[in-house]
């Protein structure tokens, strides 16, 4: 055994790998994790969920402020200082990034910066160095897609040149209507940008139910966004006044733009750890298969979050993360990856788990819809809230919550009682009996509920 030998070794500090890494410590291994990141995170933390919140958040205060003059408060004209905004993002990050420093060595985790490689199914090369393991836990993540042919240029950004605040383009062109184009559009918009964006599909956040995604569309419109659906981007000029973007389909013809960013989906990192050293599967798309106890083709090797495939979400990689501690230290655990929420940031929030109505159709699953308007929802008027809708999914046999999707303000936060239903198998009647508290948001979860069994008096 050689002198750098680990019990557990974790490749990632991202939501996945810490979560593994410290639910591992706390079931008694010793556990090293290794990252090339000068700082714990991955990329949540670092340069994705963390900081795109914070942008979002100072995106609604503009918001708020702008709209105050409808309950007769005026601020006079909105400025944002950017050096302020960036410095309290970084300041954010910073915080929870050092925050980790303390738990991992409080739980005596070591933790190395470096990138690994496997040399064989028990051996690993971090910069140059042996190291012999015992147990091997991927949690690499993934990394943007680039578009190709595309010129090399300072003013296309990716999600973590998005994040650095350098300027606010005049004109910002959005390739990718997919949550994370969808947030930036949230974020510039509100610094005064004009953006358009430009999605492929036939409607911004494909997947997602398509009556909540209207609502979500017609209010980044009314911000003066600019969607082109079924649209798809054949060839970028740059030039040094500006970057054109020539399109087909939907929308026909060119778009000008100070910036363009690729918003176009993640590939998972997988090939970055020579997995094929330690006869590890990994398939063309760079995605190491995993069953639901989350091991990998090897014995003893591991693989959790965004490099196992989609949904690429940092809740599940979490989730992932203690299901590997708790089966590599000989306990039975898994993950049913059916029921994992997805929610988009922006204003209003779009939030759904489970089957939306158009896959329970498409799945051929018997279903039925009901759904609660916001604009019957007292304390979405008096908070200032847009449009809004709950739906709930559910089978008309069993009463049992099949989807929920929300959109709306905090749909978000509100997602998650429709998650602990469905995790519970919870009925309509359980959910419209649970007494909501008066008048919130929350309620229109159980109004829903109330619609689908015919008690409902609030509509
Ligand atoms: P995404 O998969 O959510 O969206 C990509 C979008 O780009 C899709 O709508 C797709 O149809 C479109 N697209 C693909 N190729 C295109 C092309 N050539 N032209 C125009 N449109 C094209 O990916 P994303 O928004 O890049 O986000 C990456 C990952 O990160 C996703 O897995 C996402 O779930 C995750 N993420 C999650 C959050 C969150 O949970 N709030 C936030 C940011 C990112």
């Amino acid at each position: 055994m050689s002198d750098n030998h680990a019990d557990l070794i974790v490749l990632g500090a991202g939501p996945g790998g810490y979560a593994c890494a410290f639910r591992a410590a706390d079931l008694g291994r010793n556990v090293v994790m290794v990252d090339p990141r000068a700082t714990l995170g991955g990329v949540c933390l670092n340069v994705g969920c963390i900081p795109s919140k914070a942008l979002l958040h100072a995106a609604e205060v503009i918001r708020e402020a702008r709209d105050g003059d409808n309950w007769g408060i005026s601020t006079g004209k909105v400025s944002v200082d950017l050096n302020k905004l960036r410095a309290k993002k970084d300041s954010i990050v910073e915080q929870l990034t050092t925050g980790l420093v303390g738990l991992a060595k409080r739980r005596k985790v070591q933790t190395i910066r470096g990138t690994a490689q496997f040399t064989g199914d028990k051996s690993l090369d971090i910069d140059g160095e042996a190291w012999t393991f015992d147990q091997a836990v991927i949690a690499v993540a993934s990394a943007p897609v680039r578009l190709p042919g595309w010129p090399e240029d300072d003013r296309i950004w990716d999600s973590t040149d998005v994040l650095e605040m350098r300027e606010v383009p005049k004109k910002l062109a959005i390739v990718g209507g997919g949550i994370i184009g969808l947030e930036m559009a949230t974020v510039y918009a509100a610094l005064g940008s004009k953006v358009t964006v430009i999605e492929f599909m036939d409607q911004i956040a494909p997947g997602a139910d398509n009556d909540a995604v209207a609502i979500l569309n017609a209010a980044l419109e009314a911000e003066g966004v600019t969607i082109h659906t079924n649209t798809k981007v054949t060839e970028v000029k740059a030039t040094k006044a500006a970057l054109t973007l020539s399109c087909e389909g939907g929308f026909e013809g060119k778009i000008k733009a100070d910036v363009a960013i690729q918003a176009v989906g993640r590939r998972s990192n997988g090939h970055l750890v020579a997995p094929e050293a330690a006869g590890i599967e990994i398939d063309d798309r760079g995605v190491i298969p995993v069953n639901a106890s989350c091991r990998a083709n090897v014995d003893g090797i591991f693989a959790i979050g965004d490099v196992t495939g989609n949904p690429m979400l940092a809740h599940r990689a979490t989730h992932q993360g203690h299901v590997a501690a708790e089966v590599a230290s000989g306990h039975a655990a898994a993950l049913d990856t059916t029921l994992i929420p997805s929610v988009a940031y922006t204003s209003p929030e779009l939030a759904w788990a489970g089957l939306t109505q158009a896959q329970a159709k498409q799945q051929g699953v018997t279903h039925k819809v009901a759904s609660f308007p916001w604009a019957a929802s007292g304390r979405n008027l008096v908070s200032g809230g847009g449009d809004g809708l709950t739906k709930l999914v559910y089978c008309p046999e069993t009463q049992r919550l099949l989807g929920a999707t929300i959109v709306g303000r905090n749909a978000g936060e509100l997602l998650a009682e429709c998650v602990l239903a469905m995790e519970m198998g919870a009925t309509l009647e359980d959910v419209s009996l649970a007494v909501h508290a008066h008048p919130t948001l929350s309620e229109t979860v159980g109004f829903t509920a109330e619609r689908a069994l015919g008690t409902l008096t609030d509509l």
